[in-house]
């Protein structure tokens, strides 16, 4: 009987699993894949727009073109989901599934912390461009880069960007005019990679001169004064303030019962089922409690790693076969240091009691590899 596999979101896991699916099922079948925007743009190459390494449109892409290997794409807004009843509403249409695989991601925004909305950030390709131009004419003054609210896709970025921030002042003879500084609300830095990572970006941040300060919640950014203030009353000046967004489950996914009180979709952390019979949901829109308070970091890695195995286990079922696939908790992600190196963040997030993650580097090796990663990707799914 001829199944239809239904996937919301092509972005990183989105777009996996749709070419996952495609190769393994039988023409029969159908794929469709959904998403409200026809380009897809390759996040982790933000912090290199921002300081002019890469063009936007180098790293942008049709999502159309997966229609060439068979996916059938569909540009649209997902408006409602009945995971009950296999049924989601896109662009006023219904849609009726077999299979579904949520990808939407996590939803940005910034009303909750005044003046945050008027911050630059590299948080998206438009605000990673607009940061580039600004760049090019700030020549003195403090640097402040701030982790506005928990959890933040690619707990690395932030500290990639400061990092790649002081290389580039460094580069244009500007730094001794310019002071950098991180503030986190984090304890350390990638919390959930235990107290090892932390602890080597905290030196590597450090070696460069970068501040640091943790434990920092924003709650209000003037930007009259160039000020903001913390939840636990402290004051940092800033005359160029770069910050991330505040991140949420996208609303559709919270009108449709599918996110929990925690506000993130709930799953099986090996098979990523969701509680709905063959709803699973994988990337960012999830949250896959560890140890200590902890949550695995939403990025694009895992996000891949689990499209592999959600895509494998419903071509499996389909088949007839076992779903013998899961989800480990493994993953890597390079954080870019300047000066082309990088280091890499690298280990299993799920071993206890804490995580075996280690950061390796900085050195060119990781540097190219990132460069390589990111045309493979591109070349790959488009
Ligand atoms: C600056 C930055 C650097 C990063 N660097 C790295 C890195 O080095 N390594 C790494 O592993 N990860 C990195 N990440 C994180 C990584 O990009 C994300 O974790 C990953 O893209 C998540 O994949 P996803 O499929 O869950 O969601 P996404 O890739 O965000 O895709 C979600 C898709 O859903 C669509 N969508 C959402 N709601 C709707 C709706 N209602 N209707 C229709 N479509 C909808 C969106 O348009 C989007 O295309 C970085 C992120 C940023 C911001």
């Amino acid at each position: 009987m001829a199944r239809t596999v239904l996937i919301l979101g092509a972005g990183t896991g989105g777009l996996v699993a749709a070419h996952r699916l495609r190769r393994m099922l039988d023409k029969e079948h159908q794929v469709i894949l959904v998403d409200r925007s026809p380009q897809y743009s390759f996040a982790p190459s933000y912090t290199w727009v921002m300081l002019g390494m890469r063009d936007a449109r180098r790293i942008s892409r049709d999502v159309s073109s997966v229609q060439k290997k068979g996916i059938e794409f569909l540009l649209g807004e997902v408006q409602a989901i009945d995971a009950a009843g296999k049924r989601v509403t896109v662009n006023e249409r219904e849609i009726e599934f077999d299979y579904l695989i949520v990808a939407l991601g996590a939803e940005y925004s910034s009303d909750e912390i005044p003046g945050l909305g008027q911050c630059w950030t590299f948080y998206h390709l438009d605000g990673a461009d607009g940061l580039s131009e600004r760049l090019q004419t700030f020549a003195s003054g403090r640097v402040a880069l701030v982790v506005s609210a928990l959890p933040v896709k690619c707990p690395a970025a932030p500290y990639e960007g400061a990092l790649l921030l002081d290389d580039h002042f460094r580069r244009r003879g500007l730094r001794d005019d310019i002071d950098i500084m991180v503030y986190t609300p984090e304890a350390a830095p990638l919390p959930s990679a235990g107290p090892k990572a932390g602890e080597r970006v905290v030196e590597l941040l450090s070696s460069r001169n970068v501040g640091f300060e943790h434990g920092r919640q924003l709650v209000e950014v003037d930007q009259r004064s160039r000020r903001m203030r913390f939840r636990d009353g402290s004051i940092a000046n800033f005359d160029l303030l770069i910050a991330t967004p505040i991140h949420a489950c996208p609303t559709v996914l919270r009108q449709s019962g599918l996110a929990d009180e925690g506000g993130w979709v709930s799953v099986d952390r090996e098979t990523l089922a969701t509680g709905f019979d063959d709803v699973y949901a994988i990337g960012d829109a999830i949250s896959i409690p560890l140890g200590d308070a902890a949550v695995l970091p939403k990025t694009g890695v895992f996000a891949h790693g689990q499209a592999e195995v959600v895509s494998r286990n419903i071509a499996a079922e389909i088949a007839g076969a076992q779903p013998i696939w899961a989800f480990g908790g493994q993953g890597n992600c390079f954080l870019s240091t300047g000066a082309r190196k990088a280091a890499i963040v690298t280990g299993n997030f799920f071993t206890e009691p804490t995580p075996d993650v280690d950061v390796r580097g900085p050195n060119r090796r990781w540097h190219w590899a990132k460069v390589g990663f990111e045309r493979l990707w591109l070349w790959r799914w488009f």
